[in-house]
């Protein structure tokens, strides 16, 4: 068995060696760790690897470690934000990953205290199961954002398909790096859209190689933790 200090330096060196075949400065990618599937121990760990960043997709999960790990992490959420459950989950972030919709936004507008720094979400692979709204419409939906204060679109996240085909996984991230470029060029004030979260455990050499700025691992880093307390 690894320990998570093993497996994170292994995983840093593959953001290295991506970073040195696209000629891009490691500096630029931060690994946010995700902990959903395991318990406060593990956070913990991983908190004392050295990683900064961590990600949780329920509230329940937030509520579980946050007291374990408070202000040593940046806390992002990663999954998607039922708008009924903002209310309890919006002022304890740093990141959202997945606003995805209007409705969503409008949520947000109400219930934060401070402006948020959120990643839009986008269906670049068009696969019905994924969340996301779809590339062609990303451009006008985070115009609109322009209207709430509490909102600042700090960049685009995407999820690859789930394929053994490279190709297909590195032209989804290379089109949302497309979308980003072109939304970022708008000059949107509230709409920087400068970063890219992109990548998982199985995907995440290519997607340092097509440019995400922030990779969301879990399982490489803090393994499973089947049938332990969580
Ligand atoms: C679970 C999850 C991850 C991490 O997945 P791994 O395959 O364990 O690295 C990343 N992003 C999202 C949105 C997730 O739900």
């Amino acid at each position: 068995m690894l320990t998570v200090a093993e497996r994170l330096n292994d995983i840093q060196q593959q953001i290295m060696d991506a970073c040195k075949r696209a000629e891009r400065n490691p500096e630029d990618v931060t690994i946010v760790a995700v902990t959903k599937s395991v318990g406060p121990q593990r956070a913990r760990e991983v908190i004392e690897s050295g990683i900064r960043h961590l990600g949780e997709n329920r509230v329940e999960g937030l509520e579980l470690k946050m007291p374990e790990i408070g202000s040593d992490a940046r806390w992002h959420f990663i999954g998607s934000l039922q708008s009924r459950k903002v209310r309890d989950v919006i002022n304890r972030i740093d990141f959202l990953h997945s606003l995805d919709r209007a409705s969503l936004a409008k949520e947000i507008q109400k219930r934060a205290e401070r402006p948020v720094d959120c990643f839009v979400q986008v269906n670049v692979s068009g696969e019905a199961s994924k969340s996301g709204i779809g590339p062609e419409e990303a451009a006008d939906f985070i115009r609109l954002l322009g209207v709430y204060d509490k909102i600042r679109v700090v960049g685009l996240m995407t999820m690859a398909p789930n394929t053994e085909e490279e190709q297909v996984i590195r032209n989804t991230f290379r089109g949302l790096r497309e979308l980003r470029d072109e939304i970022s060029s708008l000059g949107l004030p509230h709409a920087p859209c400068t970063e890219l979260s992109m990548g998982m455990s199985n995907d995440f050499g290519i997607a340092v190689e097509e440019g995400a700025t922030f990779v969301r691992i879990g399982t490489a880093i803090v393994g499973y933790e089947s049938g332990e307390r969580s």
